[in-house]
């Protein structure tokens, strides 16, 4: 059995809903986990950011006109009088749903609650099309086996345990249907796996059934080269090893998420990245072997804060760096890039929220220098030391973008270069002319 993962885009319309629904059935028995319609969660956050403020007017309009959109689809998808209804009664649940938050109290409690509707409406919409055409297809409610422990990490005992016990209780079937991105907490309450977190789901439901293959279908073919988003002609990869791919989306590429590459690894389950719109294009395929091939991609991580402590105590001193760490870790502050040099240390943070805690204590062991607004350019390949001239192509590549920390060696997989944001765009084009010529 495989798990097929479709996201937001690949079932933003009625018609990619039909196209999606045609391609699972031909694959056969499978689970299936959807996201919600493009642009719904993000509705959903609006809707509660209105409800936070006490804006209840806002908040109607945006949930009408959510509703109305919805409609639209359902006239679109069913060809059935009968399915219609159906559809337009099992969402009227949610809206009304949606509708009854905030009119009291509203806290993130209601709001993780508002959030869980775009999936809970987009695999409703997607068995009642199924089942229009003829499939029998079995629902696997992820609110009753996807749980997250009390660190808030997934529980994954729970979640094999459930799932196994409800694919047996729920029977044969065509295919199976389920949630992406919602679950519930330690506590039973509804709660989700992060923005982009359907990516997660299938991951975590494919480490649980000892699945053959994870598949995230999405609205390209592939991990491309480069960020699409900012390079024009980039192509796809179409193998990486699990550590190039986690490289990869956590420095940025979108098309996975980074928490889905590890129970994948673990388990040694191959992700295969399609794509829904081009179904036979080769995709990418992340499994455990390395392959040849030097410089593969490239990506980039936005956001980013360094911090320089520099020390006349470190120069000939131990335990120096471990103190500079304990800071960061007593601020539950986590650091992507570090650079040392016998009288100072540079890392990186990709959040604010602790740093005048940080930045307080750090000054206790020396001059401390912040620098804002800088970006992460990560190149991954098969990078193993022993090989020469990878660095020489990145560095000649960015010879004329002002480099503030380069860090290699921390695995045979990555250099990664911190830049200023305004130089982001030209340094991943100068890569690509460079590199992938
Ligand atoms: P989904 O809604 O299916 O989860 P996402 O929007 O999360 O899709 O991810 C797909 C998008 O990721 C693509 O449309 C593309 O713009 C973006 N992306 C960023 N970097 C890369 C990359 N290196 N390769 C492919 N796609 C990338
Ligand atoms: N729908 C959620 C989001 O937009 C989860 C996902 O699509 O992966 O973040
Ligand atoms: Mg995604």
């Amino acid at each position: 059995m495989k798990v097929l993962k479709f996201g937001g885009t690949s079932v933003g319309t009625a018609k990619r809903i039909r196209d999606v629904a045609g391609l699972i059935t031909e694959r056969g028995k499978n689970i299936i986990v959807l996201s919600a319609m493009s642009g719904t969660t993000n509705t959903l956050v609006e809707i509660a950011d209105y409800l936070y403020k006490k804006n209840v007017a806002g908040a109607k309009e945006t949930v009408n006109k959510l509703q109305a959109k919805y409609e639209a689809v359902i006239n679109e998808l069913f060809d059935n009088e009968a399915f219609k209804a159906r559809a337009r009664e099992a969402l009227s649940a949610n809206f009304d749903f949606i509708r009854s938050r905030g009119k009291e109290i509203f806290t993130l409690f209601e709001e993780r609650e508002i959030l869980a509707q775009g999936e809970l409406m987009s695999t409703a919409l997607m068995a009642l099309y199924l089942e229009e055409t003829g499939v029998n297809v079995k629902m696997l409610p992820a609110l009753d086996f996807m749980r997250t422990d009390k660190n808030a990490e997934p529980d994954s005992d729970y979640i094999r345990i459930k799932l196994t016990a409800l694919l047996e209780s729920v029977g044969d079937a065509d295919l199976y249907l389920t949630q992406g991105y919602i679950c519930r907490n330690a506590y039973g309450e509804i709660d989700n796996l992060q923005r982009g977190g359907s990516d997660y789901t299938a991951s975590l439901i494919g480490a649980a059934i000892g699945a053959e293959e994870i598949q995230i279908w999405t609205d390209i073919d592939g991990m491309h080269n480069n960020d699409p988003r900012f390079v024009e002609g980039t192509k796809p990869v179409h193998r990486l090893h699990f550590e190039e791919a986690a490289e990869l989306a956590y420095f940025g590429a979108k098309i996975l998420h980074p928490t889905c590459v590890l129970p994948a690894k673990l388990n040694n389950i191959p992700v295969r990245l399609l794509n829904t719109m081009q179904p036979d294009a080769e995709g990418t395929l992340i499994c455990n072997t390395v392959s040849k091939g030097g410089i593969k991609a490239v990506a980039a991580k936005d956001n980013i804060t360094a911090i320089k402590i520099k020390s006349g105590r470190m120069l000939l001193a131990y335990g120096f760096l471990r103190k500079v760490f304990e800071i960061f870790e007593n601020h539950r502050t986590s650091i992507d890039m570090i650079v040392t040099s016998e009288v100072g240390v540079s890392v990186t943070v990709d959040n604010e929220r602790n740093l005048n805690h940080i930045l307080d204590d750090l000054r206790k062991f020396g001059t401390v220098t912040v620098d804002r607004d800088m970006v992460i350019i990560c190149v991954v390949g098969n990078l193993e030391w022993q090989n020469c001239g990878f660095e020489a192509a990145v560095v000649n590549a960015l010879r004329d973008v002002p480099v503030r920390m380069i860090s290699y060696g921390g695995s045979n997989y990555n250099i990664s270069l911190l830049i200023r944001k305004e130089d982001k765009v030209r340094a991943l084009r100068l890569l690509s002319e460079n590199i992938f010529k």
